[in-house]
Formats: structure tokens, C-alpha cells, sequence
């Protein structure tokens, strides 16, 4: 077996063994395949695709290449979300606190933003003094004694996806969808997970720009996960307009503070229910979508959800008077509130330039590991349907530097396209795929 037969063989559109795939990956894991080869072999597997058998291969080999995180000792069943990234997404912050507050123990690990998706280890470094970074023993402790922890990743997870992931993102392969599938499951499975839900985001600031190209990503995610005996729900989800209203980390912390006090945007609330309802069900909490709801509505206006995140923040650090104060989280020095430049419907906020705007202004990355500013960010004062009269607010910018925020008032207003004829709101989901599973006993 050699790796030019390996890449020929794709780049003819055939399909690849389970032997080819592991000899390829874990080549390329160890360093005796180049970055070359391997370069090449994604772009065949990109223009030519992949069956769904070899995805399963693809994800069980990366899954193989590193550690596996067993969290069977401490929680009866791990359940697990994962977005595929989005702008304004911080539904983390209120779910997983939702989740434990219901007696069911949350140990997540999640990651950091990349260009326009932000990331919830930003949102969650922008209290002064919080850990994101913590040991495996301190991971496995907290998760006993608070019943939630969001850190980074404590162990070697899939470090060939690691490898692979940083050489598509600057060979222009990232966009495959059994690249995507096989990236997230393998993280996902490496991670333990029993049960999870998938937000799959679709639109203007999301990976996948067409509702086709999402439910095959969704469908092949389910089926890799139901494959390994995980229960499984992908939700296709709409971004083409920021989710909820605030985007850059600070102000995502605080809209999501807001949320779990009772009052966060009507979007972003219905959001997270729906997304808490399931993984409630995964987790045989509840036996129906609306009941898993009912309970997480519960959670939330009781304010337990509140009381798990205030523990949260305090078992890693973090300066809990922020809840009682979110002055004490960063502020950008000018904030400026930008009017309606005309009368009429509002027809797009457009994701992805909204997201681009925040990483202009130093609240996300270009590339990966640079330093970021969690004050800066935007807040959109409206959603797509909105009748707008001229002059009433339509965004705030939030900037460090008076010139970037001049540029960001100008990109927000090419961002958003008003019109006199009357536009229909946004749907907040599109699809729910449930693997056979979702249901099974556990
Ligand atoms: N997120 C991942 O983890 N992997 C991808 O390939 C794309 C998004």
C-alpha cells in the first residue's frame, strides 16, 4: 500500500477500504505522509466525495488516533450538543445550566472562534478570572460535586482530525461533507458522548448555504453516530440572521445572563428550548419534545438554571458578581447607536458579514490562536420581517478603536437591506432528523 495509489484511487472517484483510510491517517498522524499528499488526497475527497461507509471508516480511525474520554464512572448517561458554528450562537451558556439545574450532570468541552463563528470559550473568558482551561482531574471532580463544567479540551481528542482540520483550513478543503461529518463525530465519539444533539446551522453565516447541503451533513452526522450505538437528533437551523441579538463575546454573555433571568430575546429563548427539550429527551428526562420543554421553561423561571451558572462561574474562577453586575464584564470605549436609514421591512441582516464585522473589531480570530478583545461586538436591534421607521435604532456598535468602529458602521449598513414590500420573519428551524434511537430505552 502506498499513499500515490491511496490519492489516485480517489481522485478516480472510487471507493477507499477501511485498511487504505487507516494506512492513510495514521501515516499522515505520525508525519510520514506530507502535508502534500495528504493536501491532495483532501481536495479528491472533496471533488469526489466519500460513500457513507467510508466516513464511518474515516471517523472511527480518527476517533482511534488519540485519547477517549470515559465519563461512564461519574454520570449515568453524558449527553452532549454541538453547533456547527454560527453568529450570535450562545445557546451553550443557557442550556447546559438549564440541563444540569434538571439533575442531569454536564461536562462539556467546546472550542474556541474561528473567523466569523464564534466560539463559547471566548464568550466564557470574558468573566474576569474564568478557567477555561482546566485539568482532567478537576474536570471529572467538578462535574461530581457542581454537575457543570465548560472547559476546553482536557484530553488529546482525535488528533488526526486536529491535524487534517488545520490543512484543509488553508488548502481551501474545509467545505466536504464527509470532511465536516467525520470531523465533528470523531470529537463527538472521542468525547464519550452517549447522546447528541446537533444544531446544524444553514444560511449567509453558516458553513453549509443551502437547506440540501445541511440535511445531507445532518443526515450523514446521525447515521456515524447511530452507528456507534449514540442516540442521536440533528435540528437544521437558520443563519442567515444572527441569533438573538448581541454578537462579540461580552455582549454574548450578558444577552445569555439576560436569558437565564427571564428576559433574552424571544428567537434566542425559543432557540435553546427546543434544544434543551431534546437533550432532556436523549436523556430520558422527559418522554416527549414538549415535555423536555415544559421542564427546561421550568429550570429557567425558577432561576436554578441561574444558580447552576453562578457555580459554574465560581468553580473555575470566574468573578461571580458579574450576574448581579455585568458592568464588571469588559466595555468598549465608543458605543455608537446607528438609526434606520429608511422607513420600511426589514430584509436581511446579513450572518456572515455581522460576524466579520465583530472579527474587524477585534472580537474574533483570523487565525487561529491570535489574541481577541471581548469587549467589542454588535448588537442588531431587529430581525428580518421587522417594519422599521427611519431613524429608530438599528444597531450599536461596540469598538476599542474609534476608526474601527466607523468601519463597522459602515459594513452594518450594507449588512442590512430594507424594503417597502412587506417581508415574511425567518422560520428558527428547518428540520429535525431523529436517529432510530432517539427513544430507545437506555
Ligand atoms: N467544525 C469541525 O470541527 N470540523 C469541520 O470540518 C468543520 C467545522
Amino acid at each position: 500500500m502506498n499513499a500515490v495509489d491511496i490519492i489516485a484511487k480517489k481522485r478516480d472517484g472510487e471507493e477507499l477500504t477501511r485498511e487504505e483510510i487507516r494506512f492513510f491517517i495514521d501515516g499522515f498522524t505520525r508525519g510520514d505522509i506530507p502535508d502534500y499528499q495528504a493536501s491532495a488526497w483532501a481536495m479528491a475527497v472533496l471533488l469526489r466525495g466519500m460513500t457513507p461507509a467510508e466516513t464511518f471508516d474515516l471517523t472511527e480511525v480518527m476517533v482511534e488516533s488519540g485519547g477517549k474520554v470515559d465519563l461512564s464512572g461519574v454520570v449515568d448517561v453524558v449527553v452532549d450538543k454541538h453547533s456547527t458554528g454560527g453568529v450570535g450562537d450562545k445557546t451553550t451558556l443557557v442550556v447546559e445550566p438549564i440541563i444540569a439545574a434538571s439533575g442531569v450532570r454536564v461536562g462539556k468541552m467546546s472550542g474556541r472562534g474561528l473567523s466569523f463563528t464564534g466560539g463559547t470559550l471566548d464568550k466564557m473568558e470574558s468573566i474576569p478570572g474564568y478557567q477555561a482551561e482546566i485539568s482532567g482531574d478537576q474536570f471529572v471532580q467538578q462535574l461530581k460535586e457542581v454537575g457543570l463544567v465548560l472547559s476546553g479540551q482536557t484530553a488529546d481528542l482525535a488528533p488526526a482530525d486536529g491535524k487534517l482540520y488545520a490543512l484543509r483550513d488553508v488548502t481551501g478543503t474545509v467545505p466536504s461533507i464527509p470532511l465536516i461529518a467525520s470531523s465533528i463525530m470523531s470529537k463527538k465519539l472521542a468525547g464519550g458522548a452517549h447522546a447528541v444533539v446537533l444544531d446544524v446551522k444553514v444560511g449567509l453565516g453558516a458553513f453549509m448555504q443551502s437547506l440540501e447541503e445541511a440535511s445531507q451533513l445532518a443526515h450523514l452526522m446521525v447515521e456515524i453516530g447511530e452507528r456507534s450505538g449514540r442516540r442521536m437528533v440533528a435540528l437544521l437551523s437558520d443563519m442567515n440572521q444572527p441569533l438573538g441579538h448581541a454578537v462579540g463575546n461580552a455582549l454574548e454573555l450578558k444577552e445569555a445572563l439576560n436569558t437565564l433571568l427571564g428576559s433574552g430575546p424571544r428567537d434566542f429563548y425559543e432557540h435553546c428550548m427546543k434544544v434543551a427539550g431534546h437533550l432532556l429527551v436523549l436523556a430520558r428526562r422527559a418522554e416527549t419534545l414538549e415535555a423536555g420543554k415544559r421542564i427546561a421553561s421550568d429550570e429557567l423561571e425558577s432561576g436554578r438554571a441561574l444558580d447552576k451558572f453562578k457555580a459554574l462561574i465560581s468553580a473555575q474562577g470566574g468573578e461571580v458578581r458579574v450576574i448581579e453586575d455585568p458592568h464588571l464584564l469588559p466595555r468598549a470605549a465608543y458605543v455608537q447607536t446607528v438609526g434606520a436609514p429608511a422607513s420600511g421591512y426589514l430584509q436581511t441582516v446579513h450572518a456572515r458579514e455581522v460576524g466579520l464585522t465583530v472579527v474587524q473589531l477585534g472580537g474574533g480570530r483570523k487565525k487561529k490562536g491570535e489574541e481577541i478583545d471581548h469587549a467589542v461586538g454588535v448588537v442588531v436591534h431587529h430581525k428580518v420581517g421587522d417594519r422599521l421607521e427611519q431613524g429608530e435604532p438599528l444597531f450599536t456598535v461596540h469598538a476599542n478603536r474609534e476608526a474601527d468602529g466607523e468601519a463597522a458602521v459602515e459594513r452594518m449598513l450594507s449588512a442590512h437591506k430594507i424594503t417597502t414590500q412587506e417581508v415574511d420573519p425567518l422560520p428558527l428551524f428547518y428540520e429535525t432528523i431523529s436517529g432510530e434511537g432517539y427513544l430507545r430505552p437506555a
